[in-house]
Formats: C-alpha cells, structure tokens, sequence
C-alpha cells in the first residue's frame, strides 16, 4: 500500500468484506482490522469428512433468504457458487402438543392452518378489517399479531417464529423495528393479508449458500484483502485527530487512515465510538445483544423414525426448555451432509435462556437431544455434536429500539469520515449487511474527492 490508507474497515463481517471489497475495487487504498483469526464475522462454516465426503456444519447464518441482489451479484462478481435450498419452499413445523405440525407458508395457508380452532380462523380471517394502532403508537409483535389477527393467531404462530427466528420475546420485541417491511405493508395496503397476495416476497423466499458453506463467500471476499488485513487485533477506541482517524488497542495506535468504517455489532459499535457519543457507554447500554448457542447433532438417518424432511421445527411460545428452534440442515442443503446420516442445528439462549453461555457443552447438547428425542424421536446420544457460542449473537429489538438507534446514528453521524455498519441499525442478516458495505464504500469514494491532498501524512498521537 503506497502510504496511508483512505478507508479503515473496522470488522471483517459480511458488512466489513462488502465495504471493503468495493472500496478496494473503486480505487481506493484500505485497511481491514478484525478481532478474530479469519474472517467472515458470524459467517462461520465447519468443514468435517464424513464418509470421505464433504460435511458442512454452519454455526450461524445457515444462507441468504431471498430477495438478495447484493449477495447474488457479490457472488457473480467473485466467481463464487451457490446452491438454492428447496426445503425453505416446504414445510417448517411446530410444535404441538408434543407433535410437529406442518407450519404453512404463506399468510391465507396460516390463518387456514388447523393449529387454529374454527374460531380462530374466523378471527384471523377478519385481518383485512382489523384496525389500525392508533398514531404515533409503537406495538410488540404479539400487540401488533393480536390486533390484526386475534390473540391465538399471535400467540400460537407468530410467536413462536419471533423465538424461533430472532431468539426474541414477542412481548417486548418491537415489530417496527423487527418486520419494517410488514409494519409498512399494513399501512401500505391496509391488509398484512392484502399486502402478502401482491408481494409474498416481503414473507420470505428460497434460502442461498455455497457448497462450501457461507464461509465460502466470506473468504472469496477476504482473500483479495489479504495483505490489507490486520486479524487478531481487538480495538477497543477509535479518535479522529487533525482530519485522521486512529484505532487503539490496550492504549497502542494500530492503525490510522483518513476515513473509517465501523462494521460491529452495534455494542461493540457504541464502545469503540464512546469518545463522540454524548452520554459515553450509558448510550449503548440498552444495545446489548442477545447470547446465544448454536448445536449441531449428527445421526444415522436409519436411527430416527421421522425423515426430517423440510426446512426445520419452531418450539411452542411456553417451551419451558432454552431450543429456541431446530433445522433440518441435511434437509435444508443436502449437499452439505453425506447420504445416510441427518444434521440437525438448534439455537439455544436468547431470552427463553440469558445464561446460556455459561451452560456447558455436554449440557448444550443434551437439552437439544432431549426435545429432538420427543419431536423426531431422535437417539438420546448423536453420534457426533459440535457447539458454537456467539455472545451477543442477535440484536434486541425492544420497544424504542429504532428511535434510540436512529438518535445514536445521528449522534455519530455528525463526525466527518465516519461510516457505520451494524445490523442494529439496518437490517439483520448477510444481504443487509453486504447492501450497507457497498453503500458504505459509494459514501467514502464521494467524500475522499472532496479533501484536500495537502494533509497527506498523520501526526501521530
Ligand atoms: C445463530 C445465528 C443465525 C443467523 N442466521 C442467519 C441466516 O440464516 N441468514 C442471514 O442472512 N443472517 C443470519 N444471521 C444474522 C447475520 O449473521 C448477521 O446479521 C451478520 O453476520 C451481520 O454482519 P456484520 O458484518 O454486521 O457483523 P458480524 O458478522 O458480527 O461481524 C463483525 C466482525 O467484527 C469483529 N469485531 C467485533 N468487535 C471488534 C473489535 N472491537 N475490534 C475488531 N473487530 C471486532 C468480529 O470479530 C466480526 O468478525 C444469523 C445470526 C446468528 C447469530
């Protein structure tokens, strides 16, 4: 790199590789700096031989939900194969009374579905003339479920894809800040229902990997970066200074550029900017993400009665164990397990368990294998299990969440040369992540031709 760097990219998560990937590839000189050993972020894949065939074992995002233009044209632009899942099209389940119930997947196929009493359903089919909130009200999910489509509707499906989904409480979890584009949807069309005919997209659609796993497009997109990228680096401040920017780690400089980007979750986002938050680390207190445990069982598929054919199962609202939910990765891509044996990937914590880091292993793995006992009749011990903690794993959308963000965004926003990524501020998920790197590079390829060439070398501090 000829001097200093144009862009700092603090993270190399999905939101971090995006931003410097199309930073690098508009011309400008960038520095990558992450806490861990490789990159990718929460975009982890384990790669095992099974068999003397490939076994992918995710411990986070297990693909990309369409619609993904970003992630779709990143992985055009690196040559990067993908491979689309067929069981997000089929079924997910419930559970029921101990039993897995198909979960329909589409809004008409759930207000129909008979997890519904005949009442129920009526209620529910009363959705296109429910009322609105009245103005200026935020609503929970359940408040918002309720509402429209009646207590049961709420209770016995939407909050059990708000646990099992987002590891969330539909009690205090914001639905405008959870589902935007749901919230906006009802006022758009007066109808959640209405708005699902014209645009089943906004509820879902296929879900995209690699045969390597998501890991493989992290590394397409860091193995450019390689040279640009300092790992194992922990920053703990980053001080603008005489128009430069320089990150610290345990009160040493690590590296300085002329603009940064912040790609963390938002937590570590506030910590690192403390210096221009007015109220310090009191502003990102409430910011605290929600811990979580990823588990991966693995089974001889002649040991287990039920195929476990479909996307996966959600647990009950009341599930009294911390299985938030389970997928079917074998199901979900078969590529990725060999034939004749059935990956099985619960997520565990959340609020069901804010202790759940401090579980051990054998514990993990047991309260997964007790529930998968009942649901699919699963053998007590699996034949092999790996577990993946991830502090913090998924933001908490409480009520408030979107004006105290906004209000911590505008705070920070006001320091010149400063980009911030997070998925707590806009959007969950790889494709947000990727679409708010490539709008984070635009913005720092525009400002960078508006300074000066004169202060071309950094004090130092
Ligand atoms: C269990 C689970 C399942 C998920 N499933 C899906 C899914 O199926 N599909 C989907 O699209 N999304 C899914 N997500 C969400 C998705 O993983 C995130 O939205 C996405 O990873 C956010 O990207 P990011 O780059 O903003 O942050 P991250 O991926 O968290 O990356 C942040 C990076 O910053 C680094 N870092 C943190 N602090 C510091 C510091 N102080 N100094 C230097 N580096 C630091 C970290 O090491 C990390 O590499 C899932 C998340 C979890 C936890």
């Amino acid at each position: 790199m000829n001097g200093y760097p144009d862009l700092l990219v603090l993270g190399a998560g999905p939101c971090g590789l995006a931003t410097a990937h199309h930073a690098q590839a508009s011309g400008l000189q960038v520095q990558l700096v992450d806490a861990g050993s490789t990159a990718g972020g929460r975009m982890r894949t384990t790669h095992e031989i099974l068999d003397g065939q490939s076994l992918i074992v995710e411990h986070g995002p297990v693909g990309w939900a369409g619609p993904t233009p970003e992630t779709d044209a990143a992985c055009q632009a690196l040559a990067v194969p993908t491979i689309e899942s067929d069981a997000a099209d089929s079924h997910r389940y419930l559970v029921n009374q101990r039993q897995l119930v198909p979960l329909p997947q589409s809004i008409s196929g759930l207000t129909s579905s008979n997890l519904l009493s005949m009442r129920e359903r009526l209620r529910a089919a009363t959705e296109k003339w429910a009322d609105f909130a009245p103005d200026g009200t935020e609503e929970t999910v359940e408040e918002f479920f309720t509402r429209r489509f009646g207590t049961s509707f709420s209770r016995k499906i939407a909050g059990p894809i708000v646990r099992g989904l987002f590891a969330g409480d539909p009690k205090v979890t914001s639905m405008r800040a959870l589902f935007p584009q749901v919230a906006d949807a009802e006022l758009h069309y007066g109808s959640v229902t209405k708005a699902a005919r014209q645009h089943p997209e906004i509820f879902g659609g296929k879900v995209t990997s690699c045969p390597g796993g998501v890991s493989q497009l992290a590394e397409a997109l860091a193995t450019p970066l390689a040279e640009h990228t300092i790992y194992n680096c922990s920053v703990d401040a980053a001080i603008k200074e005489q128009g430069w920017w320089f990150l610290f780690r345990d009160g040493k400089q690590v590296a300085v550029g002329r603009q940064l980007a912040v790609c963390l979750p938002i937590h570590q986002l506030g910590y690192v900017l403390r210096e221009y938050l007015p109220r310090g680390n009191d502003s990102i207190a409430r910011f605290q993400g929600q811990d979580l445990a990823t588990v991966a069982v693995l089974h001889r598929a002649d040991r287990i009665p039920d195929p476990c054919a479909g996307f996966g199962v959600l647990a009950p609202i009341d599930h009294p164990s911390p299985v938030l939910g389970v997928q079917f990765a074998h199901s979900i891509f078969p590529q990725h397990v060999p034939d004749g044996w059935v990956l099985l990937r619960g997520m565990l914590g959340g609020d069901a368990d804010p202790l759940v880091l401090q579980r051990s292993d054998a514990e993990l793995v047991d309260l997964l294998s007790a529930d998968l006992e009942t649901w699919v009749g699963a053998p007590r011990q699996p034949e092999r299990s790996w577990v993946y903690r991830i502090p913090g794993g998924v933001p908490r959308y409480g009520l408030g969440h979107a004006k105290e963000a906004q209000a911590l965004f505008d705070d920070l926003e006001k320091v010149s040369g400063l980009y911030l990524g997070s998925d707590a501020l806009f959007g969950i998920g790889i494709e947000a992540a990727l679409a708010r790197g490539s709008s984070i590079a635009r913005a720092a390829k525009e400002e960078l031709l508006t300074y000066s060439t004169e202060q071309a070398v950094p004090g130092s501090l």
